[in-house]
């Protein structure tokens, strides 16, 4: 099964209607599954498992509860989409900043985790009944962060996946672009691995003296798309940007502006 099933599949076995119904720990060990948390180097989580149980190491460094919740369910995910598999491939994973939100194409079985663990805390018919209607921006991505206790890179990265209001969003570190996620109703849609953060972006003054502002910004399109030759000069954005100090990154959201 895909990991949207699998994940579907335990929403409906205890009969989950909220975010707030779903306690991760009580899943966890009603499904054979064991916990602990101590210090990990260099990785948030890392599971070891068989056909029928696992055992799941959590990183106590971890202090947000939203991002215990998401490496959790992650964990979580390799159990439940690879437990059936185990005769063929691997039974241990070791799951960092890389795995998490690297949205690296070649990392099949991490991004398949990743699936899982965002149906399962996100799940679909919810994440779009509370999404609504509201206005874009990383108020509501906070927010909506805070309702279904998941970490903002993931609560962003849902949005974009699954939203009705052309977004995207991009990660970049040291002045270049890590990854970006485009969504489908979004005008652009490319934005290459590497590309350097240009000065019209809030996002290089953080690379610049390490201050961002908070609010939003009306910038040109070609200050993320300037690669992009079908970009019109006289198209713009709304751009905002969260700073992700743990990891020294910095989190940009665009949107649509309506003019
Ligand atoms: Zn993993």
């Amino acid at each position: 099964m895909n990991p949207l099933e699998n994940a579907i599949k335990l929403i409906e076995k205890y009969c989950y209607e909220s975010p707030q119904e779903l306690d991760l720990l009580k899943l966890l060990y009603a499904e054979d599954l064991k916990l602990k948390e101590e210090p990990l180097n260099d990785c948030e989580g890392k599971i070891l498992f068989d056909n029928e149980m696992g055992l799941i190491t959590l990183n106590n460094k971890i202090k947000d509860e939203r991002q215990k919740r998401f490496t959790l369910a992650h964990e979580m995910g390799h159990f439940f989409n690879e437990k059936h598999l185990i005769e063929l491939k691997k039974n241990n994973y070791t799951c960092g900043f890389e795995e998490f939100y690297g949205l690296n194409k070649s990392k099949r079985w991490e991004n398949k985790a990743n699936e899982f663990a965002a149906e399962l805390l996100m799940h679909k018919p919810w994440f779009q009944s509370f999404t609504k209607n509201k206005l874009p921006g990383m108020e509501l991505i906070q927010e909506t962060s805070e309702y279904f206790k998941v970490s903002l890179t993931a609560t962003a990265l849902r949005y974009v996946f699954i939203g009705q209001y052309p977004t995207a969003i991009i990660m970049s570190k040291d002045g270049k672009v890590l990854w970006s996620a485009i969504n489908e109703y979004f005008p652009l849609k490319w934005i290459p691995v590497g590309y350097k953060v240009r000065k019209e972006s809030a996002a290089y003054d953080y690379f610049d003296c390490k201050e961002v502002q908070k609010c939003k910004d009306l910038i040109p399109a070609y200050t993320w798309f300037s690669d992009d030759f079908k970009c019109p000069r006289d198209l713009y954005f709304y751009e905002q940007n969260f700073v992700m100090y743990n990891y020294d990154c910095v989190l940009t959201m665009l949107w649509e502006w309506e003019g």
